[in-house]
């Protein structure tokens, strides 16, 4: 037993070692990364229901190597958070978005909003007001074209902390999301306190509707309380006609989601853009 012992300790040390030499290996290359320039964002159009149109974007991080390859924001976003390499990549986002939806707005003549994730660590930077307001004056974005998309799970150990932050940049005019929303830490006692645009419904609740009928439930109840808190209702993850239509029958007001469009890169969205406007 004690042989075993030892060797389930030298196995377990060893998948430790290797774990750590990974995580610091990716942060040393995510620091070259970030000096290199090799982040960029994609966008997601975000359609509303009512009108058929593109209503906004959701801005979404990717890494391009050089070597050519797209490294997915599930790879890298935890060890940045975990380094705290987050709070110069939330910068670096906050200041593209920013610019592209200027640029969107001069080039369509409407305002076309982007929405930026902000993660946790980020989300609790003493700074991030001002940070925001210093972009907007920067990129000389109105307040109203910047939406911030904020995680349930943001709240977990200080929910006055998190509303006081909340109305800090509410302040300044920004509109504000909470995401994946039904999956956190059960926020519906505080989400009246909560100055709050949009609630985005996670996608889980999406694509389980045609296997787990439950989900209808779910679904219409969200809509219903988001709607009657004066929010507006997004569905993620929409991937099926059959999601589309359900979703619209029930009164959701936006969608995003692969039936839509993919996240795609700035010049390809222009072109939805621009496509729409010759209709
Ligand atoms: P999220 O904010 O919940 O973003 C939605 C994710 O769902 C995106 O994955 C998007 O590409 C994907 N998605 C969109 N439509 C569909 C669909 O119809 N079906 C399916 N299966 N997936 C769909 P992505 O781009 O890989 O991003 C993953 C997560 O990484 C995001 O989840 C967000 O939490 C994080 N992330 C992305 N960009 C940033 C960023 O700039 N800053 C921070 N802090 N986090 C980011
Ligand atoms: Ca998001
Ligand atoms: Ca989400
Ligand atoms: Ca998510």
């Amino acid at each position: 037993a004690k042989k075993a012992g030892r060797n389930n300790y030298q196995i377990y040390t060893q998948e430790l070692n290797e774990a750590l030499t990974e995580r610091v290996t990716m942060e040393y290359r995510l620091r070259l990364a970030i000096e290199n320039g090799e982040l960029l964002l994609h966008y997601q159009p975000k359609v509303d229901f009512a009108t058929g149109l593109i209503s906004g974007a959701e801005a979404l991080i990717r890494w391009q190597t050089p070597e050519g390859e797209l490294i997915p924001p599930v790879k890298f976003i935890h060890i940045a958070e975990e380094t705290g390499l987050i709070e110069s990549i939330g910068e670096w986002v906050l200041i593209e978005a920013c610019k592209k939806a200027k640029e969107l707005k001069e080039k369509m003549g409407r305002p076309i909003p982007i929405a930026v994730n902000v993660s946790p660590r980020q989300f609790k930077q003493p700074n991030l007001a001002q940070t925001i307001k210093n972009t907007l004056e920067l990129t000389n974005l109105d307040p109203d074209c910047l939406e911030l998309e904020i995680t349930e799970s943001t709240l977990i150990d200080d929910a006055a902390k998190f509303i006081q932050t909340l109305h800090a940049l509410k302040t300044i005019g920004i509109k504000l999301a909470i995401d994946d929303f039904g999956t956190g830490y059960s926020s519906l006692a505080y989400l009246k306190d909560f100055p709050i645009d949009r609630l985005k419904i996670d996608k889980a609740f999406v694509s389980n509707l045609e296997n787990d009928p439950a989900n209808t439930a779910i679904l219409k109840a969200i809509i219903v309380l988001g709607q009657s808190l004066g929010m507006k209702v997004i569905a993620e993850g929409v991937e099926t006609r059959f999601q589309h239509d359900y979703l619209q029958s029930i009164g959701c007001d936006e969608l995003q989601g692969y039936y839509f469009s993919k996240p795609i890169p700035a010049i390809e969205f222009e072109a939805l853009l621009q496509n729409q406007l010759s209709k």
